[in-house]
């Protein structure tokens, strides 16, 4: 990855090669870290960073989730953001805030060490693959392994911990010559992508796992979700199951990274046309029109840089 610009760092802005951590701190060892992902768009108006409140709050819910107690306000850390994103320059860019156990004590209780707060953000057009990006779509694999039981750990905490899970089914699917993995969750039903919430469409329909199905609750998910409401449609939240996938007119997934992409095929089932659908790509459209300012009836959702 290209380093540019400064890292912010328990409120200071330190130049890229210089962010380091200590190799004792705990995140490293117990996964006791919490993150989010945004994005900041170029728009008619100058750089804006998409939905800043809800990654915000999100960020602290997730915090909440695994008792830890960031030294900042939700204010605070928007505010740091922003001044991280000015600093390094960038007109679009992604961003990674970072709330991790720092080190001092050794051991598996979390609590006694100090929650540390860093804000980095570089370019990432591509996001986490330049797959599926066009109209060609991705190859997704069902993985062999199942999504985290959200009884195990809260699976709507966007935590470090559950990117193992992740992480084990995307390296299978990528060796297996596919792009993505595809997570059925303890029940066996769709849950989510790897760094993705999905979406399928079948006659029209279009349908998403509902929040209780142990799926982070995605930012892009509910911006869909909401363009879909604004032009006069809705999308069904119900259980999906792994055949349904291989009969749908159209699979998409949604991410801040991801933004809105096609999925060609699963399992090597061709999904509809095996190219991005008519819905998909509407709403990939409507999508990226929204995010970067060019659709005034989303205009709140955008914060000046
Ligand atoms: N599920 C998982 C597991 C993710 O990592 C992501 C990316 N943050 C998503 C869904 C999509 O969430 P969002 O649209 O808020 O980026």
């Amino acid at each position: 990855m290209e380093g540019t610009g400064k890292i912010w760092m328990n409120g200071r802005l330190v130049p890229f090669g210089s962010a380091r951590v200590h190799v004792l701190t705990h995140a490293l060892h117990y996964a006791s870290a919490v993150f989010e992902g945004l994005r900041c768009y170029r728009t008619p108006r100058g750089p804006a960073v998409f939905r800043l409140g809800e990654h915000v709050r999100r960020l602290a819910r997730s915090a909440k989730m695994y008792s830890m107690e960031i030294p900042y306000t939700e204010a605070q850390i928007s505010a740091a953001i922003l001044k991280t994103v000015r600093a390094s320059g960038l007109d679009e860019c992604y961003i990674r805030p970072l709330a991790y156990r720092g080190h001092g004590w050794m051991g598996l209780t979390p609590t006694k060490n100090p929650v540390d707060l860093a804000i980095a953000c570089w370019r990432w057009t591509a996001g986490e693959s330049r797959a599926g990006r066009g109209a060609a779509g991705i190859r997704c694999k069902v993985s062999s392994w199942a999504r985290i039981d959200a009884r195990a750990q809260p699976m709507k905490a966007k935590a470090a911990s559950n990117y193992a899970n992740a992480a084990l089914a995307r390296v299978e699917a990528l060796e297996d010559g596919y792009d993505e993995a595809i997570m059925l969750g303890p029940d066996g039903a769709v849950a989510e992508g790897g760094a993705e919430n999905i979406f399928v469409v079948r006659d029209g329909e279009i349908s998403t796992p509902p929040l209780s199905s142990g799926i982070l609750e995605g930012i892009t998910r509910d911006s869909v979700v909401q363009i879909v409401e604004a032009d006069g449609g809705r999308v069904a939240e119900s259980a999906i199951m792994r055949e349904d996938l291989y009969v749908a007119d159209e699979v998409f997934m949604t991410g801040t990274a991801a933004e809105v992409k096609a999925v060609a095929s699963v399992d090597r089932a061709r999904v509809g046309s095996g190219r991005a659908g008519p819905v998909t790509r509407a709403l990939r459209r409507a999508y990226m029109d929204a995010a970067t300012g060019r659709d005034e009836r989303f205009s709140e959702w955008l914060t000046p840089v």
